[in-house]
């Protein structure tokens, strides 16, 4: 019996619970106040509770609801069931202390790396293959899942990262001799046995998720990805016993992949066709109405799973409208994992942008008015049509969005705007800035103590006076300078204790963006964030770093460095905003940050650095939509400082150590001091550095921050030494790999002694001509 596709869905659901439930409940059994028992309570309570809520949203047919939970990470989860890796896992379900010592670590072993996942800011797992790696079924979990929504009465769809994607994710451990590819059959074959117990125990359908295949992002082409999918799923469709199967390709849009997926026999396909992506592929709708045959379900992921814009509902029903066919069904484009629980809980949002929101409950509301709308006529609700009409009309008309002066100086740029004079000039002038050679600095924050963030929280919450507060700050701000200066750290920064996060702080004090009180998104594991909402033009009312900075430079003689986050940083972790081009908001956000150097400079800080962390990460995840980032994002950057005096320093960091993908990026950002990590890798960036001949101030990461390891004076050196095989005595700078906030004093402290030291025993050597 074949029991159709429900009309409406969502692809993945927030796992972290409406009030962060599941981290909670992480976070108490790994410090061990709970045991398993209380915690596989509190997750199951949680797990039905979503079910009851979604149903009550909308999502009330058999099968609507995916069972997207899991504990830490859906790659993991995938990894595990299929046997990829290797587990000791028996009985009903994932043994948690083996599945949390491969997602966290023991003393005994490192966690599986860590890496983004696509071109969001969640992270996932990476599986590592061996060549002695057995597949094979371990369904348990997933059977446990279905049961226990069974018991409650809901009955839910398997979900699994698909075997095309999860292969091209894995990585191939040291000393694997094929690639993991190769191995798609056998994977293959094993992703059969769990769908048939799937079936065997009466589920009707599945869901295998591919974004895989909307990318250049691995190292297949699309046409081998394509290739991969179509082999995979031919294989699975034509089991003897099998569920029905749902593949999703989430991201963005399919290229072969479509006619590859389309013709293999699956029974639905899941599709982004959110209005961000026919923005990048117009072309995209009419593709697959004319390439995915009848038989094929279609699953229109309509609603964006990945921003947080209400849905302009009546251009979304004339798209279902165009695929013009009858198996129809209205979905998220991506799982709602990117997004926060419910604009409902947020009272601090201005009621106007609250009415432009809608997060994950708010979008699954979305989902059921089309589906109905679908089903009965856009009369049949009415009121949802209304409202959206509504949000689109007063959002187009703010004045809180649209500012003619933002408009008609951002308007003004022109291409010449970013540029300043030529390195060589700028050197010279900068040659007075009191700095030895193998200049030592940080990269800005220094550890965040207890008494810091309480003032920040009195003073956010109204119980600490702004003057109090300001004097507090100051306090912390005496005691890093001190510090540095005695550890003999040529350029001093203030520490930013100011800064809750290098983001939100910038949006607190920009005009056009909000910031949420509860919009927290998960990141990885227990581990959330609260990402800024860009919701329209920006502008800087007035100088919000410039206090910190001059402060500390009245208590020193040596160079302060100002500190600022840059425009791509700032849009890579905000949502952003969905009428103007990500490229246009970059070039507003470069104006106010303009503004803030040039009150920096004027105020006497001699060298500012600007942050640009991300913008590696914000990446598109098609090569032919690269160029056209790159161009925008280096130009914002530029902007920033165009206008400063040949002989104001300014300085970048970057957070990653793969250069080589973006070094030409890198190098049109035009810094004259680039920092970027590099420790953990052993300063492998270095070759690239080499090879591109970059010319200008350099200083790769020598202590990794990411450890509570003190590297020794001897290790450092060596660093340094092998940096100065590549680059330049007179253009090396010494410093960490990335800022000092999550470290104590205490680690601190001697690891940055030894970072002088190092420097020093290295000027005292014959490397360095004095
Ligand atoms: N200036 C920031 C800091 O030191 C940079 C952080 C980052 O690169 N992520 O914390
Ligand atoms: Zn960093």
């Amino acid at each position: 019996m074949t029991i159709t596709f429900p009309t409406a869905t969502i692809t993945g659901y927030p796992r972290i619970g409406p009030k962060r439930e599941q981290k909670k409940a992480l976070e108490s059994y790994w410090a061990g106040h709970i045991d398993a028992e209380v915690f596989a309570q509190s997750v199951h309570t949680l797990r039905l509770s979503t079910y009851h809520r979604l149903r009550e949203l909308g999502l009330d047919e058999d099968y609507s609801i995916p069972a997207s939970y899991s504990h830490y990470d859906h790659v993991l989860d995938t990894a595990l069931t299929v046997g990829l890796i290797d587990s000791e896992t028996a009985g009903t379900d994932f043994d948690l202390d083996e599945y949390f010592a491969l997602a966290r670590g023991t003393a005994q072993r490192p966690p599986l790396e860590m890496t983004k996942w696509f071109d969001t800011n969640y992270h996932y797992l990476v599986p590592e293959i061996e060549d002695s790696t057995q597949f094979r079924a371990h369904p348990q979990h997933l059977l446990s899942l279905v049961s226990e929504a069974r018991a409650a009465g809901h009955t839910i769809r398997p979900v699994l990262v698909g075997p095309v994607t999860l292969l091209a994710l894995a990585k191939s451990a040291p000393g694997t001799t094929t690639s993991a590819f190769t191995r798609l059959d056998e994977l293959t074959a094993v992703y059969r046995d769990v769908i048939s117990i799937l079936a065997a125990a009466g589920v009707d359908w599945v869901q295998l998720d591919e974004p895989a295949l909307v990318t250049d992002c691995t190292e297949h082409t699309d046409e081998q990805l394509a290739e991969a999918a179509s082999r995979a799923y031919t294989a699975l469709a034509g089991a003897s016993t099998h569920p029905q199967i749902l593949v999703t390709a989430p991201y963005g849009s399919l290229r072969a992949g479509l006619p590859a997926l389309a013709n293999s026999g699956i029974d639905a396909l899941g599709v982004d066709v959110s209005a961000a992506t026919r923005t990048i592929d117009p072309g995209y709708v009419d593709r697959i109405a004319a390439e995915v045959p009848a038989p094929v379900h279609l699953v229109a992921g309509v609603i964006d799973g990945r921003n947080v814009w209400a849905d302009d509902l009546r251009s979304s029903l004339a798209v279902l409208g165009d695929f013009c066919r009858e198996s129809l069904s209205v979905s998220t484009s991506t799982s709602l994992l990117h997004v926060p629980h419910t604009v409902s809980d947020e009272p601090s949002l201005p009621v106007d942008v609250a009415s432009w929101l809608s997060f994950a409950e708010e979008k699954v509301t979305e989902v059921a008015a089309l589906a109905s709308a679908l089903e009965e006529g856009a009369e049949s609700c009415a009121e949802s049509f209304a409202c959206a009409d509504r949000a689109k009309r007063t959002r187009t008309e703010s004045a809180r969005v649209h500012s003619a002066e933002v408009a008609a100086r951002t308007a003004a740029v022109s291409g010449d705007d970013g540029l300043r004079i030529d390195f060589e000039t700028r050197a010279a002038a900068q040659s007075s800035l009191d700095v030895p050679r193998l200049p030592t600095t940080t990269i800005g924050s220094f550890p965040q103590t207890a008494e810091v963030r309480r003032a920040r929280a009195d003073h956010r919450g109204g119980r600490l006076e702004a003057g109090e507060y300001s004097a507090a700050m100051r306090v912390e701000i005496d005691r890093v300078v001190w510090l540095q200066e005695e550890l003999g750290l040529d350029v001093i920064v203030h520490g930013e204790p100011e800064r809750n996060d290098m983001v939100q702080y910038f949006a607190e004090n920009l005009d056009g963006f909000a910031t949420t009180d509860n919009g927290w998104v998960q990141s990885y594991g227990s581990r959330c964030t609260r990402p800024p909402i860009l919701f329209g033009d920006v502008s800087r009312p007035e100088a919000f770093t410039v206090e910190w900075s001059t402060y500390a430079a009245t208590r020193t003689q040596r160079p302060v460095k100002g500190m600022l986050t840059g425009p791509v940083t700032i849009l890579a972790w905000s949502f952003v905003r969905d009428d103007v081009p990500l490229a246009q908001s970059a070039d507003q956000i470069a104006l106010a940050l303009a503004d803030e150097v040039a009150d920096l400079e004027a105020a006497g800080i001699g060298i500012i650095q600007v942050d640009e962390p991300a913008l590696r990460e914000l990446l598109p995840l098609r090569d032919d939509d690269r160029p056209d980032y790159l161009e925008w994002s280096v130009r914002a950057f530029r902007l920033v400082n165009a206008k400063v005096d040949p002989s104001t320093q300014i300085h970048t960091h970057l957070c990653y150590s793969e250069f080589g993908q973006i070094i030409e990026a890198i190098n049109a950002l035009d810094a004259d001091v680039t920092s970027i990590e590099a420790a953990r890798s052993r300063m492998e960036v270095l070759a690239d550095i080499a090879d591109f001949d970059f010319t200008r101030g350099i200083g790769p990461g020598i202590y990794d921050i990411h450890s509570p390891r003190v590297p020794t004076v001897a290790e450092l050196t060596e660093l340094i030494e092998a940096a100065l095989a590549d680059v330049g005595a007179d253009r090396l700078w010494i410093n960490p790999d990335c800022g000092l906030k999550t470290r104590s004093y205490a680690e601190v402290r001697r690891a940055l002694a030894n970072l002088v030291a190092a420097r020093d025993a290295v000027l005292g050597s014959e490397h360095v001509p004095a």
